[in-house]
Parts: C-alpha cells; structure tokens; sequence
C-alpha cells in the first residue's frame, strides 16, 4: 500500500532536552493506527512535531506526506496538505464565534471554499450528525467550553476539513459517555466520508473497540518499542507497558 506518511529516523527535542529518538513510523492511506505508551514517553511531541510546531527542533530524520518531504514546512503549510492535530488543550479565543471560527478555516483551503448557504447547510448536517445544539455555534471559541463541548468543536472541524490524516490526541480522555460518543461518532463520520487515515494517541481501549485498527505503535522514553496489529491493544489493556520498559531499558 503506497503510504501516507512516512517518518524515519527522526530526532526532535526542545533546545534543553532530546525527546524523540529515531522515530519510524509509516501510515498508507485511510489507515487507523494507534500511538500508545506512559505518559511522558513523547506521543503528543511526536503529533507536534508531525504538525511542525516550532517549540521542537528536528534533530535528525525525515517526514514526507503525501509524497513531499514536509520536514522543513511550516505549519500551515501541512495543515493545506492535510494533516489535521486535534491538541490536548485546545486554546479559548475570547470574541470569535464558533460558526466565525469554522467558517475561516474552511475558507484558507481553496479546495473547500463555498458559499455561505452551502457552508450553513454543511454546518446543520454536521451538527445533526454529531446530535449538536446548534445553539453552541454562536458561542465564543472554547471560552468556558466544558471539556465535552471541546471535543465536539474539534469533531467540527475534522468533518468540515477532512483532513487525510487526523491526529488525535487524546481526544477522547476525561469525557463522559456523552461526550465520548459525539467523538465516536465524529470519528466514524470522517473514517466514512472521506476515508481518512488516522493516528490515535490514546489510552482509552473502548473507544478503539469500533474502529477497524490496522496498526498499534508503543513508544517508551522517545522510543518506539513495539509495532503489532490491533491485538496489541488486548496484550497491553491487561498486561500495562511493564514490558516494553524493560524492552527499552536493555536497549540502551
Ligand atoms: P506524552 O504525550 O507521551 O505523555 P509528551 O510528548 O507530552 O509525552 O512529553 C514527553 C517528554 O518531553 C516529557 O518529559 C515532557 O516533559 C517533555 N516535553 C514535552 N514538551 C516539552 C516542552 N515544550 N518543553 C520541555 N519539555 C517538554
Ligand atoms: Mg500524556
Ligand atoms: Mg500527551
């Protein structure tokens, strides 16, 4: 299968600390992988550093998507090649209306700009999707949103953009069992509508029970440990990451 993206070798850390270690890790298109590991492994610096936030410096490696070596690209720039990161703390932006907000974002992207009628109506259809008040469309980005009500802005965005590659990071902690199934949901719409590849970096086992997973990754200290299929997740929901830190620890 001709693949999405693909990393190698790649090093990142801040100025003061390395924190990704030779990372390999390659996803084909409308893939779901799955990214686990102890906190503090690296998971979330490598969704960064995919994303191309500029906190981390790539110290050694590529990343190519879709064919071009993004490694050097500018954030935006791989957001209009399609790569979507949901963030683990989304920011509040007071003054923005959400709907303002959604609006914006699908009008930088040339392939996606429409009238305000169509964009309306795509709006309702998502909302209705997701079982949304619309009510909250009016409301200011994020500003006092309930952890829930975060998610769902962020499952707005992932059905209004359709990325080629969504990477959520725990996207689906803390939530209750509503909220929880908005996500799933959301995330079915996008597996679905526009066979989207998908990168979840997530601790929660019920949630990956629905998706089809084709790939799980374990990552240990910037490391990545083990790589297996979806029965991994079972093999790790009973048995914790024990032994792949003590994998990573006789690696070094
Ligand atoms: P995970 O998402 O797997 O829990 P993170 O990627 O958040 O792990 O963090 C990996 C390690 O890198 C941690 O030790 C964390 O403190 C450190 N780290 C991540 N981002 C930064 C940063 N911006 N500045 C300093 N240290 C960081
Ligand atoms: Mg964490
Ligand atoms: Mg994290």
């Amino acid at each position: 299968m001709s693949q999405l993206l693909t990393i190698s070798g790649l090093s990142a850390g801040t100025d003061e600390k390395p924190i990704l270690h030779g990372i390999d890790l390659s996803v084909g298109a409308g893939e779901t992988h799955v990214l686990m590991g102890p906190n503090g492994a690296g998971k979330s610096t490598l969704g960064h550093v995919i994303m191309g936030d500029p906190v981390y410096k790539v110290t050694g490696g590529t990343i190519s998507f879709d064919g071009e070596d993004i490694t050097d690209k500018t954030p935006d720039k791989r957001s209009l090649a399609g790569i979507f990161l949901s963030y683990q703390a989304p920011v509040e932006v007071p003054g923005v209306p959400l709907y303002s907000f959604l609006r914006t974002i699908t009008q930088m992207r040339p392939e996606l700009k429409t009238t305000a009628r169509k964009f309306r109506e795509r709006v309702g259809e998502i909302c209705d999707q997701l079982d949304m008040d619309q009510g909250f469309l009016t409301r200011e980005l994020n500003v006092g949103f309930s952890g829930g009500e975060k998610k769902k802005v962020e499952m707005l965005q992932l059905l209004l953009l359709q990325p080629k590659l969504a990477i959520l990071d725990e996207t689906d902690s803390g939530l209750d069992v509503d909220a929880l199934s908005v996500v799933s949901r959301g995330i079915e719409a996008y597996r679905k509508e526009c066979d989207g590849a998908l990168l979840m970096i997530t601790h929660n086992t019920r949630i990956l029970e629905k998706l089809d997973v084709d790939r799980t990754h374990v990552m240990v200290k910037g490391h990545l440990v083990a790589e297996g299929p979806a029965s991994l997740i079972d093999d790790i929901d009973r048995n914790g990451f024990a032994r792949f830190e003590q994998a990573s620890t006789s690696q070094k």
